[in-house]
């Protein structure tokens, strides 16, 4: 499966990236993990929005779920007929989606008519075409989860979400072949003492711990660009920082070179080395 970044911003706007936005495509599946302000129009330049097969939201914050919005008036979906796409919510999100169309002077049914609406559980995976997802609960100040998503091939690719520090977010990254890791604070001192987000080198020592083999920094300031992806470079090849336009291609560890870093096809001769690599940000 490949993966796509759509937006890598925090909750205050920026010039440069929407807010959270993830796309995960397959062979025959495309799904966007969380949907926050600015991603679905910046989607339209990877993929039509309407060919998605499903949405899945980590948590309720605006800059995770409210293009939801924006997806919904681009309907009708391609193809007509009854093909919907399936939007994964958290525990209580339909409701809360009701309480949205209200505030936008929409019918309270306005996302149930266009959307395969379902709220997940805890450690309760579910399907989406040919993909996998499991929601594991993280660190937040709301209740949210981190998304453990697996393809046919065996490759796993685990999307912390909003996130505090936690033995949570270690477990659900074992191993995995690619780990997407906010880092939003500067310092620790910036957090509540009930933590809910990560410095970049909390998101670093998580990834180091639990031993994946990619690990991609997002959810940070644009400003902090600069000195996240010196920190990234720092801690060596295996890390890089997410910017709209940043693809990997995630492939299980029996399918990997042994002794080099996995290689892109098709991103010229030989394919790039990811840990090298810098996707062009799209502005
Ligand atoms: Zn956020
Ligand atoms: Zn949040």
């Amino acid at each position: 499966m490949r993966l796509t970044v759509i937006g890598s911003g925090p909750a205050a706007p920026e010039l440069d990236t929407p807010a959270s936005g993830n796309l995960v495509s397959s062979d025959g599946t495309a799904v966007l993990l969380d949907c926050g302000y600015g991603v679905v129009g910046r989607l339209r330049s990877t993929i039509d929005p309407r060919a998605l097969d499903g949405v899945v939201i980590g948590h309720l914050h605006a800059d995770h779920f409210l293009d939801l919005a924006a997806l919904r008036y681009m309907h009708p979906w391609n193809g007509g007929g009854d093909r919907r796409p399936a939007v994964w919510l958290p525990p209580g999100g339909r409701s809360r989606l009701v309480g949205l169309a209200e505030m936008m002077s929409e019918r309270p049914s306005f996302f149930e008519e266009a959307f395969d609406l379902a709220e997940y559980e805890s450690d309760g995976p579910f399907e989406i075409g040919d993909l996998k997802i499991t929601p594991s609960p993280m660190q937040h100040y709301v209740p949210a989860w981190a998304m453990t998503v697996a393809d046919r091939s065996g490759a796993r690719l685990v999307y912390g979400g909003d996130t505090g520090p936690t033995d949570r977010l270690l477990a659900a990254a074992r191993r995995a072949d690619l780990l997407i890791v906010e880092a939003t604070l500067r310092s620790v001192g910036e957090d509540e003492v009930t933590r809910g987000h990560c410095t970049l080198d909390e998101a670093i020592a998580i990834a180091s711990a639990a031993e994946v083999d990619r690990t991609l920094i997002t959810h940070y300031p644009s400003v902090r660009r600069a000195d996240v992806q010196a920190a990234a470079l720092a801690a060596g090849t295996r890390f890089s920082v997410a910017v709209p336009g940043t693809q990997i291609d995630v492939v299980p560890a029996s399918d990997r070179p042994a002794t080099a870093d996995a290689m892109v096809p098709g991103q010229g001769t030989g394919g790039v080395a990811l840990g090298h690599r810098e996707a062009a940000l799209a502005v």
